[in-house]
């Protein structure tokens, strides 16, 4: 695997990663974190046995999306993740904390420490691929985190209005400057289907999402409609529940990785 300079943590007792997807976006709010879940959904459906490492500390969101209420244990081996439903291994400070609003406040290093426990210290087991929550944005803290683990690819979560803006741009350079191939780009939010009559309207405009992508030499592997029964599942911890296939090609995608 390419793996980013010196890193030499091996994953936590008998546990095997064979592939590890970062999932980013520029800012916060674009649905990194909807994303991310319904990676790790369309890949268990695959029947690939599936993580997913909340790296988002201070908004940490996984538990919610996958209506987690348990606590995480400890055993000889190390920390033991949270199944979901369907059978997907979490870890997310969440499933840590005692009280689940209280807020992190953590500097970098002490967050960038923690996710490399999250990969060092949690008993994985076998993963085929564990799809890691980044913090948004392309600032310290971000890449504390990409140096705390061994990303394999990064899916890159974007509205359009960032498509057309600089953001998207920091966050495929962040990459570039890490040397971890993109494996593409979802574009989040990308249009409205009228329930009534059908009609996709695209409520940002025209992102113009292919030009934008080839500027940066990537792939637009995936589209998801602004759609309120999503919204509705993922608050109510049912994202396992949602229907569509937006995310097919971005499976494929990273398959082909
Ligand atoms: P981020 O992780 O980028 O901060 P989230 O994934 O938490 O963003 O999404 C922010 C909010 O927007 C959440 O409440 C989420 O349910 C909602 N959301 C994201 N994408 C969609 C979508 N395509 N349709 C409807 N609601 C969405």
């Amino acid at each position: 695997r390419q793996q980013p300079q010196s890193f030499l943590e091996e994953p936590g007792a008998n546990s095997h990663i064979k592939k590890v997807i970062g999932v980013v976006s520029g800012k916060g709010g674009v649905g990194k974190s909807l994303v991310t879940a319904m990676l790790a959904v369309t890949m268990r459906r695959r029947e690939a046995s599936v993580g997913v490492l909340d790296a988002d500390i201070t908004g940490p969101s996984m538990p919610q999306v996958f209506g987690l209420h348990e606590k995480a244990q400890g055993s000889e081996f190390g920390i033991l993740p949270v199944e979901t439903k369907s059978g997907i291994r979490v870890m997310s400070v969440n499933l840590l904390l005692e009280q689940e609003d209280a807020p992190v406040v953590w500097r970098g290093p002490v967050i960038g420490n923690t996710v490399k426990q999250f990969w060092t210290d949690v008993v994985w087991q076998d993963v085929d691929y564990l799809f890691v929550d980044m913090p948004p944005g392309t600032g310290d803290v971000p890449l504390t985190v990409f140096q705390s683990l061994p990303v394999d690819g990064i899916v890159v979560v974007a509205s359009p209005q960032e498509l057309v803006g600089m953001i998207v741009a920091k966050a495929v350079n962040m990459a570039k400057i890490m040397n971890i191939p993109i494996v593409g780009i979802v574009e989040n939010m990308s249009y409205f289907q009228c329930p009534d009559c059908g009609k996709k309207v695209k409520i940002f405009g025209d992102s113009h999402v292919e030009e934008n992508a080839a500027k940066y030499g990537l792939n637009v592997i995936g589209r998801i409609p602004i759609d309120p029964s999503l919204a509705r599942q993922c608050d109510a911890g049912e994202v396992e529940l949602f229907e569509g296939d937006y995310l097919e090609a971005a499976a494929d995608a990273i398959e082909a990785l």
